[in-house]
């Protein structure tokens, strides 16, 4: 591992780019893409895996699915007219991902299985030393697109390495074990656990659902779209974008009740009927009742999970667990369950992302020392003291209410101003102005002023270990793309070393289409 003011020994197998990118899920994929159309070619994505697809390779536990509709999570500029369903499942938009990496001709310019280890700004190149499991690279710009829920959280359980049954997380499901006639403990009832419990209830001999928090549950509208609908939208791509454009405008309405709080309590009571039209029975109904307001922690849709905690094989445990042990769990109230499974559906870490602690800036400190636990980025995308560094679905760009794809192009296009405007002023890098970075949390604390996420005692993932919230914007989508798709030059500092040369022609094709995508970005949505 690279320390701070080490030199880098290089191997023979150095490789330099303008562009760096790491991670292939949309993020990395998306900013690759929109390089390309861009005419940039000289870049290179490190993926640590053997696929592209990020979350939708990796999560493939029963009942993946998407929380938004298809016409809406996917890229603007790849629109899918044959979605199956109006939520579309995992292996569909996995298999969306690996197309759009193929059709665009990207798939060559990904390493699979590098990952990156340690990335460190070197001041006197002017560029990124970048240290992969396969061999060292340097690249002028760097490209964090690894992921907000990415690496899974696991929690430290007393005794769980002492088991001697399956342990798995859900973000690894082991499909060669057969739940089939298995004492099953599912631990966590968040956003995969209500997408996974139903499909494996009907397998499993007993299962036992340990619950620290019940989620607020929504009903789920979702159907099979019809062969004339795909038909339609292939011979009409603008009735595609048109349906695109009214769910993006009906879930932005969604926000609403997250900023007013009467309006939660509309919602509040849709979900309660939900609750009690799923769960007939009183005792089982107060368990899982929340008792915290909607919308602070992620607001769940399903059908089917309440109704399959009714069953008899389901027992749901609210005590906390005290103790693994070899082929069982006991909980705080002392009462041991035998167990062969223990599945984990405990999410991911979000508020302390692992690659912060391993990219070093200007001054030789991590992000993670920087941040102390509370990150902060320049639009959600670039900091201060990080040269040409650009975060996707950085601190602040998550949403409770509309798709994360609508961030993430946003960013790119931030990303692809800031490139044209580095070549416009010769500069070899570009970063935010101090005082311009804080400006902006200062700004999204005051939109974050009010919201159900920091109202009462609400505590989720969303709040960092200051409890700041530094994971949602708090305000409407089209505010964010229409703060950051473009950069404000006052607002970022450049740097000139002596020996600059000219960057490449491809700069300048980058800055004319950037701003032919924006002009069509800003009639699509
Ligand atoms: C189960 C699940 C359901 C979700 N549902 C929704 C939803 O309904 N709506 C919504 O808006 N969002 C949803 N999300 C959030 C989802 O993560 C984002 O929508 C989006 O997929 C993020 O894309 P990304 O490219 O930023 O990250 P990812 O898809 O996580 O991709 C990151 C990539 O980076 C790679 N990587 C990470 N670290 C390294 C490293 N050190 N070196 C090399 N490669 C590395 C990873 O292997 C991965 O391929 C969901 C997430 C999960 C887990």
């Amino acid at each position: 591992m690279l320390q701070r003011g080490d030199k880098v020994k290089f191997k023979d197998n150095i490789f330099d780019a303008r562009v760096a990118i790491i991670g292939s899920g949309f993020g990395g994929l998306g900013a690759a893409i929109r390089l390309k159309q861009a005419g940039v070619e000289d870049f290179i994505i490190f993926e640590r895996a053997c696929d592209v697809g990020g979350t939708w390779r990796d999560n493939t536990y029963p009942g993946c699915a998407c929380d938004v509709e298809s016409h809406l999570y996917s890229f603007s500029f790849a629109p899918n007219p044959v979605w199956t369903r109006s939520f579309s499942t995992q292996p569909e938009i996995w298999s969306y991902l690996k197309r759009c990496a193929h059709d665009f001709g990207v798939l060559p310019h990904i390493r699979f299985q590098h990952e990156v280890r340690e990335s460190i700004w070197d001041e006197a190149a002017q560029r990124w030393r970048i240290e992969t499991s396969q061999g060292n690279y340097t690249a002028s710009v760097l490209v964090m697109a690894s992921g907000a829920l990415s690496t899974p959280s696991t929690p430290g359980l007393p005794g769980l390495e002492s088991f001697q049954g399956k342990a798995f997380h859900s973000a690894h499901w082991d499909h060669d074990y057969d739940l089939t006639g298995r004492r099953v403990a599912v631990v966590g009832t968040g956003a995969s656990a209500i997408q996974f419990v139903p499909k494996i209830q009907t397998k499993v001999a007993q299962l036992h659902l340990f619950q620290r928090t019940p989620p607020w549950i929504i009903p789920r509208h979702d159907r099979a779209l019809s062969e004339f609908e795909h038909r339609l939208f292939r011979r009409f791509p603008s009735a595609q974008r048109a349906a695109r454009a009214s769910i993006y405008l009906f879930r932005e309405l969604f926000l609403l009740p997250f900023r007013h709080l009467w309006l939660a309590g509309q919602v509040e009571r849709l979900a309660r009927r939900h609750l009690e039209r799923s769960v007939p029975d009183a005792e089982l109904r107060a368990k899982l009742s929340p008792d915290y307001s909607i919308g602070c922690k992620r607001i769940l849709i399903s059908n089917d999970y309440l109704p399959s905690l009714t069953r008899p094989n389901v027992e749901v445990v609210t005590e906390g667990i005290a103790e693994v042990r070899g082929h069982s769990i006991v909980d705080s109230s002392g009462v041991e369950r035998a167990v062969d499974a223990i599945i984990l559906g405990t999410g991911f870490q979000v508020t302390d992302p692992p690659l912060a602690k391993h990219t070093r800036g200007r001054e030789g400190r991590t992000l993670s020392e920087v941040w102390r636990g509370s990150p902060q980025a320049h639009l959600g995308t670039t900091v201060a003291g990080f040269p040409n560094l650009f975060i996707l679905l950085g601190p602040n760009t998550g949403l409770g209410h509309n798709s994360v794809v609508y961030m993430i192009e946003a960013q790119i296009e931030h990303l692809l101003a800031a490139i044209n405007y580095m070549h416009r002023q010769g500069a070899s890098a570009i970063e935010p102005r101090p005082e311009a970075q804080a400006a902006f949390v200062a700004e999204v604390r005051r939109r974050m002023e009010g919201t159900v996420w920091i109202a009462g005692r609400c505590v989720s993932w969303y709040l960092d270990s200051t409890g700041r919230n530094s994971t949602l914007w708090p305000d409407f989508s089209w505010r964010f793309r229409r703060r950051v798709a473009r950069l404000n030059p006052v607002e970022y500092a450049l740097s000139f070393p002596p020996d600059a040369k000219q960057p490449a022609d491809s700069f300048q094709r980058a800055a004319a289409s950037h701003e032919r995508h924006l002009a069509h970005a800003a009639h699509d949505n």
